[in-house]
């Protein structure tokens, strides 16, 4: 399907990334699925190709590009010849826009223009082992000392884990409120910040996810990140364009998936045909084709809405619950139509399959996208329920 939301500009930069990820991502993402993380290096590679954070103000060695198409075909490139572990989404546009928006000037001075080189990785860490889809369980403990901050607590599923250099930490800085929360950048030389091992995981092998702990770590006040004690409401500000990338990464890789299996169906024989001349195959690939243009189109408005600034958190929330759906259901029928050889590891097919589990469950649960949506339609289960 043609798409109408790109230009001439928006082509050649593809072409452009396109190029970088074959030479430099693609032939690496065996060795990294191996070993279970990227190397740093390639972060640096990005960042010289002017990869990272591309919103960033040239004062700070960035593009100022806001318009999110760009984004949005890094993702789409790095997921077709690079992989979804190579996240380098989740460093410029999840975790990047915290310091670009909220940092104090001298942090943004001295942190943007490394994160932009590649330089430092950043990573965010909200969840811990009692707070996963409930922020407001936050136990992590943010304490003023003078002007600076004393954090204890722990992190879990934290992705760049291992590779990051700064991560923006949630801790709770108001003890009795639930969204009393606020956010600290912690810097991986900071005194009592340590790191858990590399987790092991189902699907996602090139990506670092690890556990982090803080023990005492004192974070100066040029590191908070916004008014300390609404840091909840920062984070719900940032939300839906995290859904939105979630979005974009999930129908990117059904795309390829669908790719994948036409090239296998036509070329796989039994009972003397293509496995694509059954009907059942015909049917499947029309159904797929048909689901995967439907959600492209809408996420593609809604990457337009968003760089009119009209992206809600209702409608980002229904592209990720969907997308993410279409994408599992892709890749089951996708693995399905290669047969046995969809269940080898020597399939690209297999391993997306694993990989795209967890679309479903990170950055938002299916669940909690629902919640938001049937919010947004006046089925707010509180207010009903009250009285
Ligand atoms: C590979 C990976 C990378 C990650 N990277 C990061 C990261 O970089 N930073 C970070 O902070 N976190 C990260 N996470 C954590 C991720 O965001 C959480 O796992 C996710 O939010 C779900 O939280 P949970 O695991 O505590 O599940 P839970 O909240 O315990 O949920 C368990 C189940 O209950 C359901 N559920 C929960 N509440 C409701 C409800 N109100 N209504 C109906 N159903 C509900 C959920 O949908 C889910 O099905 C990562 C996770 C993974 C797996």
């Amino acid at each position: 399907m043609k798409r109408l939301i790109f230009d001439e500009d928006h082509e050649m930069f593809r072409d452009s990334v396109r190029r970088f990820m074959q030479a430099e991502i693609g032939p690496q993402v065996e060795r990294w699925r191996e070993a279970g993380i990227c190397d740093k290096d390639a972060f640096r590679k990005a960042g010289e190709q002017g990869l990272l954070c591309m919103w960033a103000d040239e004062k700070y060695g960035g593009l100022g590009i806001e318009d999110f198409r760009f984004e949005q075909i890094v993702i789409e490139e790095t997921m077709r010849h690079g992989d979804l572990g190579f996240f380098i989404t989740l460093h410029s546009r999840l975790v990047g826009p915290y310091i670009g928006h909220l940092a104090s000037e001298p942090l943004k001075g001295r942190l943007l223009p490394k994160c932009i080189s590649g330089e430092t990785i950043l990573g965010i860490a909200m969840t811990e082992p009692g707070a996963g889809s409930d922020l407001a369980g936050i136990k992590s403990r943010a304490v003023r000392d003078g002007d600076d901050w004393i954090i204890n607590g722990s992190k879990t599923y934290i992705s760049n884990g291992i590779n990051g250099g700064a991560f923006v930490v949630a801790a709770r800085s108001v003890p009795d409120k639930p969204h009393g929360i606020g956010l600290f950048v912690v810097e991986e030389d900071m005194e009592g910040f340590s790191r858990g091992r590399n987790l092991a995981k189902m699907g996602l092998k090139s990506q670092d996810t690890a556990e982090l702990f803080f023990e005492n770590v004192r974070v100066p006040a040029e590191n908070v990140l916004g008014d300390p004690q609404r840091g909840f409401y920062s984070l719900m500000r940032f939300l839906a364009e995290e859904r939105l990338i979630s979005a974009c990464q999930a129908v990117a890789h059904g795309q390829i998936a669908f790719d994948l299996t036409m090239d296998y169906i036509l070329e796989r024989k039994a009972f003397g045909r293509p496995i694509g001349a059954f009907q059942n195959s015909r049917f499947k690939m029309a159904e797929m084709r048909t689901a995967l243009d439907v959600t492209q189109t809408f996420i593609d408005q809604l990457v337009m809405l968003h760089n009119a600034g009209e992206l809600s958190a209702d409608l980002a929330a229904e592209a990720k619950y969907y997308a993410t759906e279409v994408e599992a259901r892709v890749m089951d029928e996708c693995v399905q139509l290669h047969g046995g050889a969809g269940y080898m590891s020597e399939y690209r097919i297999s391993h997306m399959f694993t990989d795209a589990r967890v679309s479903r469950i990170y950055a938002g649960s299916t669940e909690i996208m629902k919640e938001i949506i049937a919010r947004s339609i006046g089925l707010d289960e509180r207010k009903l329920t009250k009285g």
